[in-house]
């Protein structure tokens, strides 16, 4: 199966990560970048601000994602770390025990 045809509710909590991780870092960046940018730049540039602003939308719908879908396929707890994006998911749900 292609990557970009899965759906959600195919994923495994690994793979929603890892989708996690690429939204919300790679929007990060790019966000960061485009401020710099604008920032060091004499004029406001239209360009530099889609970008700013897509990678402000990546970046939080990343974390959307995080909150919505990261979550423990037996219980449906959520696998969040006090609200912050975990850097892996761990081997057993903290809420019901049950292997991840
Ligand atoms: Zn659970």
């Amino acid at each position: 199966m292609k990557p970009w045809k899965m759906k959600w509710e195919d994923m495994d909590c690994k793979q929603i990560l890892q989708v996690v991780n690429v939204a919300f870092y790679g929007g990060f960046l790019v966000l960061m970048l485009a401020l710099l940018l604008l920032y060091v730049s004499e004029e406001i540039s239209v360009l530099l601000a889609v970008l700013a602003v897509l990678g402000g939308v990546s970046c939080f719908g990343g974390v959307l994602l995080a909150y919505t879908r990261l979550r423990c396929p037996f219980c449906g707890a959520s696998l969040m770390l006090g609200g912050r994006i975990p850097t892996h998911i761990p081997n057993f749900c903290p809420e019901c025990g049950k292997p991840l």
